[in-house]
């Protein structure tokens, strides 16, 4: 088999991949238009949510089990990742949708308010209950993006901004402009907003339930969050709309009031790329290999589904998420 790759795009998926096949000893040219991972990239809008348990709430078992091994796959690739669990809360009204999450999940424990006080003093008073999950983690994508682009440009692999040369066989990262080719690839739109509140200080993902708007926020450090996020049927990767952004913030002021006083520093939006089971897939269409469909879980299966790429082309495997389709 050939050790020699053309990988097109350089989101999570494409330098996850690329990540993968230069550690086991392949060659990679790496092409993305837009250079190094900025605003035009979904991943760029992540939480970095680590949160495989959480996300059992609502994803198959197989997000659960292959999410697990994401925190180490990115330690062990020299990305910073804060291992201090995430705390899910509901508003008094809202406490069975509390109980729903805990019926539906893994690996928690029931907090009361002293012990939600110990691990989130600014929240404690405020509420009497809440689910720890204290196996999961969080990272800051945009730097895990560029500690990656760094890593791999110290191996000699450059991003190459120009289009890259057609061919029949190269790997497909381009998120969700390879809609053009994988007919069952939709979009689902995430609007999000980063905020300054110094006032409150969280140490971990923070998850708000709610039956209409459920919201986290993600501590990026200086009293800095990332708010999320929207999940729309959608497209479009483009505008932000007043009732999205209006929804979310008042959802941040009910988790605490200090929110009011909060900075906005940036609304952000795109569309996640997923497949109809909103689980990611390795697809082969004749010479193309695709890694796509990683919905809201980019950086917490990009990992896995990065592995499953580099069994394929190095050793003709067809791992757990591997489809084929014909052209
Ligand atoms: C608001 C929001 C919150 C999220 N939160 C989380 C979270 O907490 N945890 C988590 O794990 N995931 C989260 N996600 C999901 C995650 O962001 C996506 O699953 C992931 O970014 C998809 O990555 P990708 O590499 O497939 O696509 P992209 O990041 O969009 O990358 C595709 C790349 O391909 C390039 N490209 C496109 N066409 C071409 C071409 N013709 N030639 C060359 N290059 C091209 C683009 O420039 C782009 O850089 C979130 C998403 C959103 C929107």
């Amino acid at each position: 088999m050939s050790r020699e790759f053309t990988i097109i795009g350089a989101g999570v998926a494409g330098l996850c991949v690329a990540t993968e096949l230069v550690s086991r000893g392949a060659k990679v040219a790496l092409h993305d238009t837009q250079g190094l991972p900025g605003p035009a990239s979904c991943s760029w809008w992540a939480g970095g949510m680590l949160a495989p348990f959480c996300e059992g709430e609502a994803a198959p078992e197989a997000v659960v089990r292959l999410g697990r091994a994401a925190a180490g796959w990115w330690q062990g690739h020299g990305v910073p990742v804060t291992h201090n669990g995430t705390l899910v809360i509901a508003l008094g009204r809202d406490r069975q949708e509390l109980d729903r999450f805990a019926r539906r999940t893994k690996d928690h424990s029931r907090l009361d308010a002293p012990a939600i006080a110990a691990l989130e003093p600014d929240l404690g008073e405020r509420f009497s209950t809440a689910l720890f999950y204290a196996g999961e983690a969080h990272l800051a994508p945009r730097e895990a993006l560029s500690v990656l682009a760094a890593r791999l440009a110290q191996n000699g692999v450059a991003i190459n901004t120009d289009a890259a040369p057609p061919s029949a066989s190269h790997i497909d990262c381009r998120g969700l402009a390879a809609r053009d080719s994988l007919r069952d690839l939709r979009g689902v739109k995430g609007e999000m907003l980063i905020l300054r509140c110094p006032q409150i200080d969280l140490k971990r993902p923070v998850r708000l339930l709610h039956p209409r708007i459920p919201i986290y926020l993600v501590p990026r450090g200086d009293g800095v969050y990332m708010l999320g996020a929207t999940q729309i049927e959608s497209n479009d990767r483009n505008r932000a709309t007043v009732r999205s952004v209006l929804e979310l913030l008042s959802a941040a002021y009910a988790l605490h009031p200090a929110f009011g006083e909060a900075e906005i520093l940036e609304v952000g939006v795109d569309a996640r790329p997923a497949f109809p089971d909103n689980v990611p897939r390795v697809i082969r269409q004749g010479g193309v290999v695709h890694a796509n469909g990683l919905f809201r879980h980019g950086f917490l299966l990009a990992p896995a589904l990065a592995g499953m790429v580099a069994d394929h082309v190095l050793n003709g495997a067809r791992p757990e998420l591997f489809h084929e389709y014909h052209p």
